[in-house]
């Protein structure tokens, strides 16, 4: 099937390297999508909060971020290929983004990683623009970040804020976007700061 069941999560069936090519293609045609990345702790707080469950669900794709997640399946007789994590999504996103000259927009963390952040992505991928970097510590009610993103129009917004803020902030702000894939990526800022 082209979707696994866990739990009420619809998990993708793809390996990475597929994911991402199709990734390349929704920046290619300009299509909006919203990853979520989805570990084990992820698929329990959907599974015990309603509210979690249906922002999982407004998701254009939701991957399998863990072994676990791999191990659930093949014990419920559909198995999923492999894991899909964030970070290893980001890192891939990250190479195509460097041949195809991307956008990026970066959003989360501390103002000290996100500096980091940048700095490195600017060092490993000097082709990528990254059109604009947000701190994850922001007035919820202000419009500055939407309103940068809806102007900038990255190919890419990663999206750094934990769960569940990061698929909160994606759902709710996705609707006024033209393009870009919106990724939550977790702590993978602070990885990339290193
Ligand atoms: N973070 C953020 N804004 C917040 C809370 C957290 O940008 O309001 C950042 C935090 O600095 C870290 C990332 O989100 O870089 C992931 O945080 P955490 O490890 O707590 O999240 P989880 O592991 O649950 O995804």
């Amino acid at each position: 099937p082209n979707y696994v069941d866990i739990l009420g999560v619809p998990f993708l069936n793809t390996t990475r390297s597929q994911f991402v090519q199709h990734i390349q293609q929704h920046i290619e045609k300009n299509e909006k999508a919203f990853v979520v990345t989805a570990n084990p702790e992820i698929v329990m707080k959907a599974a015990e909060e309603l509210e979690y469950m249906n922002l999982i669900h407004q998701a254009t794709y939701v991957t399998a971020d863990g072994i676990g997640v791999i191990k659930a399946a093949g014990l419920l007789g559909t198995p999923l290929p492999e894991r899909v994590t964030g970070y290893d999504t980001m890192i891939d996103l990250l190479h195509k983004g460097n041949e195809k000259k991307h956008k990026i927009y970066l959003l989360g963390a501390q103002q000290d990683t996100i500096d980091k952040a940048v700095v490195n992505i600017k060092k490993d991928y000097p082709n990528i623009e990254i059109v604009g970097a947000h701190n994850g510590f922001f007035d919820w009610n202000s419009d500055e970040i939407p309103l940068e993103i809806e102007q900038k129009q990255p190919d890419l917004v990663f999206v750094a804020l934990g769960v569940p803020r990061q698929e909160k902030w994606i759902a709710t702000h996705l609707n006024r976007f033209e393009k870009g894939v919106f990724i939550g990526v977790g702590g993978s800022f602070d990885v990339i700061a290193g």
